[in-house]
């Protein structure tokens, strides 16, 4: 048999009777014991007598053939050695321990000899539960009391403690509960995707709609006809934060909370997760990318909402597309695919205008519910002081909204205070130490901060380069800068300021933005945080500080990247009953792209787009891989790629074009050189084996790395 830790397989004996194809076991490797899958029979051709044995099978459900398959294929598309692969497969912590054990609590027989309010609240919790078990948290939480208040009645024996398995299955959801009552297209979209979750048959559709058309209600429906066919769901969400309002919302749905899977969660309830998914013990659940490399028992519908979200492309170790080996893995075992979005890529536009993906469309939003009015505010006839960002013309926009009584956003795509520190005396910018970046000051914590490697360092009071005291200048606008900037032109407002690095955990981000939506604030401050997803419902006005950003620099997407994020961003104002305005501004207001997202005319903004990457061969309609040296030596890597470029014979063979090796766009990241390489090839190309045959005779001096970027998204 052969088990499969190295980037080959290992022989190793079986246990006494043998075991299954895809089982999990513990076996040696040199030193160490390590997790392994059984792969298939060994070779036999070497002495049996050396061969070492299986430590011992692991009490978890065997990986499915279906499973090994999606690994081997996701691992040829990405180029990625297949241990990696499978660590994706089996990220959970501790499954060679035993089943442990953890304290719950049940009504025990007793009455305590006192009641106050607070233990009421815990026994009735326990009684009107019928005698299921909680854990402490779980009954803190529900009966709003302290620990203390349950450990003293579980000491007069009103509450017995007792231990129970850890790794227990998730509730059952109830998919017979009637839902909202869909509209017609809504109804007309879910019976669409139904058919094949019916029919347990692979297929992608494209469900598009504008924020707030539905497109939530109309998914939860395919989930709920998945679940009664008995077969598992997973909804993928870009981002944690998201995860919370969408747990409610399947828990008002389907009566019970669903198994939420992310890094946020804690290394015993993931290690739950991966079990119980593996066992069926867990019908639905919501999480990030990663979610898809669980050992489902029987997958039926895959749910990517905001599919054209960036952070479904894993940007560091296994480089894939949560989006596109979700389209693999449904394909392989006969589910259905529904990739939401309001803005969706270009890419599964495409596909659908191609016919390989199903396209369906929520043409308005719910109810009474009308889109944002978008208008430009054109900055080049609006009067500000340096140091300003706020537009005559938005502020007062702003002060009417908050006389009203009613939110506004003000939204800048970029984090810290400002995104350069500059010397008024020699000019010097301030640079990370280890990186070709500069650094950027985070007022909030006082600090420089590399948004590459995360080095920090506190500000200082003198320049770095020439010592002169006093002259260190912020230069442009940050979230932080532009919180400054409204405390003074609102000074009655309550301000929040919502961007990733102001919050500790995701928890404490979460909690922020349901005191927001509950209107605990006036004006919000906001990076990209806020476009994704979440319901502000007193929100009726978003203006876009700097909606030029994202079209300057050359990257292929900037366009499709710039529509998608005002598009999403406009999309938070009027999601009540009140009507919503999007105030944009801008240098160029005749900017094509700029026009595209005020009139709405998606459609043909696609149209247009999808031209010009057809004209020059891009992806959607050409095929793309970047290819990165990462060494502490620039002159050698640079002489490396120079020799892969010339000897690009098997990229040529297949139609293909390398470009390079120039220095990255951030040519050094933690005090490591970059070397980039592009590889450009015609769509139908056998783009992976070209360019795993070009590679192969490449031997990489040591402390060299190159990781290879199939579809990169990003180019820096
Ligand atoms: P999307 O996912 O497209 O942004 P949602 O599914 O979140 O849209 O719907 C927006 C809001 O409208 C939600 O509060 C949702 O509950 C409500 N809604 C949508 N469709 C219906 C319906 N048919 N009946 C009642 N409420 C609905
Ligand atoms: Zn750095």
């Amino acid at each position: 048999m052969t088990t499969q830790p190295l980037d080959r397989t290992l022989d190793y004996r079986a246990p006494e009777g043998g075991c299954v194809t895809g089982a999990f076991v513990q076996v040696p490797l040199g030193p160490r014991q390590v997790v392994g899958v059984v792969w298939g029979r060994g070779r036999g051709d070497f002495d049996l007598s050396k061969i070492r044995p299986v430590t011992r099978v692991l009490n978890v459900a065997p990986m499915r053939d279906e499973m090994r398959e999606f690994l081997a294929r996701s691992a040829a598309y990405t180029l990625t050695p297949m241990p990696a692969m499978l660590r994706l497969a089996t990220r959970a912590p501790g499954l060679t321990d035993p089943p442990s054990m953890r304290s719950v609590y049940r009504r025990g027989d007793a009455d305590p000899p006192r009641m106050t309010e607070a233990r009421t609240r815990v026994l009735d919790v326990l009684e009107a539960h019928g005698g299921a078990a909680f854990t402490l948290k779980e009954l803190c939480d529900e009966a709003g009391a302290s620990s203390s208040v349950v450990k003293g009645l579980v000491q007069s024996g009103a509450v017995r403690e007792e231990a129970a398995p850890r790794d227990v299955p998730f509730p059952r959801l109830d998919a017979d509960r009637p839902g909202k009552a869909l509209t017609e297209d809504q109804q007309a979209a879910a019976d669409r995707i139904s058919e094949g979750v019916e029919a347990e048959r692979y297929g992608t559709t494209l469900l598009r709609g504008v924020t707030g058309s539905g497109k939530t209600e109309v998914y939860l429906e395919a989930v709920a006809r998945c679940l009664r066919k008995g077969r598992q769901a997973l909804v993928l969400l870009p981002e944690i934060a998201l995860t919370a309002e969408f747990l409610s919302r399947v828990e008002q749905r389907f009566g019970a909370r669903p198994a939420e899977w992310h890094h946020g969660v804690t290394m015993t309830e993931r290690r739950r997760i991966w079990k119980m998914v593996g066992q069926g013990g867990a019908e639905l659940v919501v999480g990030a990318r990663s979610a898809l490399f669980l050992p489902y028992r029987d997958l039926g519908l895959i749910v990517v909402d905001e599919e054209h979200d960036s952070s479904y492309k894993q940007e560091d170790g296994v480089l894939y597309n949560a989006r596109d080996m979700a389209v693999l893995r449904a394909s392989l075992c006969g589910a259905q695919v529904v990739l939401a979005s309001a803005t969706p890529s270009l890419e599964s536009w495409a596909n659908a205008e191609a016919g390989k993906y199903a396209r369906v469309d929520l043409a308005s939003r719910f109810g009474e519910l009308v889109l944002p009015q978008m208008r430009s505010i054109d900055m080049r006839s609006e009067r500000l002081e340096s140091g300003r960002w706020i537009s005559p013309t938005l502020k007062k926009q702003v002060e009417d909204r908050l006389a009203n009584g009613e939110q506004a956003l003000l939204f800048i795509n970029r984090r810290g205070y400002a995104p350069v520190t500059l010397c008024r005396a020699c000019g010097e910018q301030i640079g990370c130490d280890h990186c070709d970046a500069a650094m950027v000051e985070h007022r909030f914590q006082k600090r420089l901060v590399c948004h590459q490697c995360g080095e920090t360092k506190p500000m200082p009071d003198a320049c770095p380069s020439c010592e002169a005291e006093g002259k260190l200048a912020p230069i442009g606008p940050g979230v932080e800068r532009l919180t400054e900037e409204a405390q003074a032109l609102f000074p009655d407002a309550r301000i929040a300021t919502l961007s990733s690095d102001l919050f500790g955990s995701a928890r404490a981000l979460k909690e922020r933005i349901e005191m927001i939506a509950a209107g605990a604030a006036d004006l919000i401050i906001g990076t990209q945080l806020v476009a994704k997803g979440h319901n502000f419902p007193l929100l009726t006005l978003v203006g876009v500080i700097d909606a030029d950003l994202g079209l300057q620099g050359s990257d292929l997407r900037a366009a499709e990247r710039t529509f998608q994020l005002m598009r999403q961003v406009s999309g938070r104002a009027g999601r009540a009953e009140r009507p919503g305005t999007a105030l944009l501004q801008t240098y160029q207001p005749d900017h094509p792209v700029i026009r595209a997202i005020l009139t709405g005319k998606e459609e043909s903004f696609w149209q247009a787009e999808a031209e010009t990457r057809r004209v020059i061969g891009m992806p959607p309609y050409g095929r793309l891989a970047g290819l990165i040296l990462n060494s502490t030596d620039p002159a050698e890597a640079m002489r490396i790629g120079t020799e892969l470029a010339r000897h690009d014979g098997a990229v040529r063979a297949v139609g293909g074009q390398v470009f390079g090796p120039a220095p990255a766009p951030i040519a050094r990241i933690r005090g490591r050189h970059r070397v980039r390489l592009l590889v450009k090839a015609p769509k139908g190309a056998a783009l992976q084996d070209a360019i795993a045959k070009w590679l192969a005779p490449l031997t990489l001096p040591k402390d060299f790395r190159l990781s290879v970027d199939i579809d990169p998204q990003s180019f820096f």
